[in-house]
Formats: C-alpha cells, sequence, structure tokens
C-alpha cells in the first residue's frame, strides 16, 4: 500500500536535549491524523521533520511513497537532488500557529505567489485557482485586503488557502487556532472540518479536542518525546492505557 507519509525510528537532539526517541508512524491517504500531547513534548519539531524543516539526527521520513529526508546513523548525509526535494516539499502543505502570511502582499496575492514562483502557474491561471480556494475558505470578498486588515480566524483561513494553492497531497497543521481569541476559532475548524470531508489527507497538531473526537480517524498522543498512545479517537480520549495519556488528558478535557 502506497501510505502518504511514513516515519521509522525518527530522533532529534538539540544539544544534549533529545527530544524525539525515535517515532514511527503512517499515514494513509484521506486519513485525519491529531497529534495531542503537552506543551514541550515535541510535536511541532515532529512535524518540521515530516517536512523537512528540521533533519532528523536519525531515521527516514517518506513522504507520498518515495524517501524524503536523510539517514544519519553512519553520520553521514546522504542529501537528495535539490530538483526531487522541491517536489517531495509541495506534497506537504503547512499551516502554521502563527499564519505566517507575506504582510506586503494582499489575500489574492498571499495565495498566488507559491502556485506563480514555485509552480510557474501564468497570473490568470493562479488568480482563478486562487479566488475558487478563497471562496472555499469564505475570504472570496477579501482578496484585495492585506494581512493587516484582517482578524485572526481570516488570516488563517487564507493561509489554509495558501497552502492548498500548491496543491499537496498531505496538509500539515501546527495548532492553528492556538494564537486565535476564542470567538474565532470555529470558523477555522469549520474549514478544516470540510477539508477532512472531501477527504484531503491531514495531519493536525492540536489542543482541540472537540474537533479532535469529531473529525480524526486516529489520535496520537506525544509525551516527552515519545508516542505513548495512538488509536481511534473514542479510544484514546475515552479510555487511554497510559497513566500519563490520563493524567494529561484529564487537565485538557
Ligand atoms: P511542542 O510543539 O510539543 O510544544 P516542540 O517540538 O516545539 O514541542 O519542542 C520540543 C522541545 O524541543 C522543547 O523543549 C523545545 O524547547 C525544544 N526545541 C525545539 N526547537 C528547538 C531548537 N531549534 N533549538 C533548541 N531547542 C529546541
Ligand atoms: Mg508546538
Amino acid at each position: 500500500m502506497s501510505l502518504a507519509v511514513r516515519a521509522v525510528g525518527v530522533r532529534k537532539s538539540f544539544g544534549d536535549h533529545e527530544v524525539l526517541k525515535g517515532l514511527d508512524l503512517e499515514v494513509a491517504y484521506g486519513e485525519v491524523l491529531c497529534i495531542l500531547g503537552p506543551s514541550g513534548s515535541g510535536k511541532s519539531t515532529f512535524l518540521r521533520c515530516i517536512n523537512h524543516l528540521e533533519i532528523p539526527n536519525a531515521g527516514y521520513v517518506w513522504v507520498d511513497g518515495s524517501i524524503m529526508g536523510y539517514d544519519l546513523r553512519a553520520g553521514v548525509l546522504h542529501e537528495l537532488p535539490v530538483r526531487r526535494l522541491r517536489g517531495q516539499q509541495s506534497q506537504l502543505g503547512m499551516v502554521f500557529q502563527h499564519f505566517n502570511l507575506f504582510a506586503h502582499r494582499t489575500v489574492l496575492g498571499n495565495v498566488i505567489e507559491g502556485p506563480m514562483v514555485v509552480r510557474g502557474l501564468r497570473r490568470a491561471e493562479a488568480e482563478k485557482r486562487a479566488m475558487e480556494l478563497l471562496d472555499q475558505v469564505g475570504m472570496a470578498g477579501r482578496a484585495s485586503s492585506y494581512p493587516s486588515q484582517l482578524s485572526g480566524g481570516q488570516k488563517q483561513r487564507v493561509a489554509i488557502a495558501r497552502a492548498l494553492a500548491m496543491e499537496p497531497r498531505v496538509m500539515l497543521f501546527d495548532e492553528p487556532t492556538s494564537a486565535l481569541d476564542p470567538e474565532l476559532v470555529g470558523e477555522v475548524l469549520e474549514v478544516m472540518r470540510n477539508l477532512a470531508k472531501g477527504g484531503t489527507t491531514m495531519i493536525v497538531v492540536t489542543h482541540e479536542i472537540g474537533f479532535a473526537r469529531e473529525v480524526a480517524d486516529r489520535v496520537l498522543v506525544m509525551i516527552d518525546g515519545e508516542i505513548r498512545e495512538t488509536g481511534k479517537p473514542e479510544q484514546v480520549l475515552s479510555n487511554p492505557d497510559d497513566p500519563r495519556v490520563r493524567t494529561f488528558l484529564s487537565r485538557v478535557l
């Protein structure tokens, strides 16, 4: 079976601090995986390893069936050709906690940038597709606004449209609603819920337990750089085996 993402034995240290202690993960196409866990447990670092923003000290990450990443067991960095790496990266779309929109570009400008610069689309084509995506996230009416004129929820919906414009095969979300005022969380989760319903493969780091329970096919709990529990939402969230997972969930539920 061809997996969307497969990670084997991923380890990452910063200095003496081992942040990821040998993580294995398989995500199938169409699957929605929610990653939960206390702050500092390595969730962002793991996403960054999957997305190649961070190079693991050991292990492998495959995306869409091909190897992506490095085998450092022998202390040797086996680099992949740049062209291939670029292709790999566009298979993954990433949405960050703090939006990371280009401040000096309009909403439309933000969404067409990647398709034009990286994928080589002509402006007219890129704009047509961008407007469809902005419509999908309920932001078509704000195409000519600048990020500073938008609420956090609106910015995040634009950021989602921008990631989708690269036509990634997998969408990664790193706490997409953690920086939002509570009343703006729902509109972003609604967009994500619709993506999930449409069959998008998603890995979502979140503290939104309700979203995980409702939308995730599978939930994974990370604590101190280890995967402590993984399974169906109802099993993991209601009846976890691991005592540390139980303690963590009792604090956030
Ligand atoms: P989470 O997303 O679960 O809150 P992170 O992956 O951000 O956790 O961080 C896990 C640990 O790794 C934390 O102790 C953090 O301070 C440390 N860390 C993350 N990135 C770096 C870095 N670039 N340099 C040093 N330490 C880092
Ligand atoms: Mg994080």
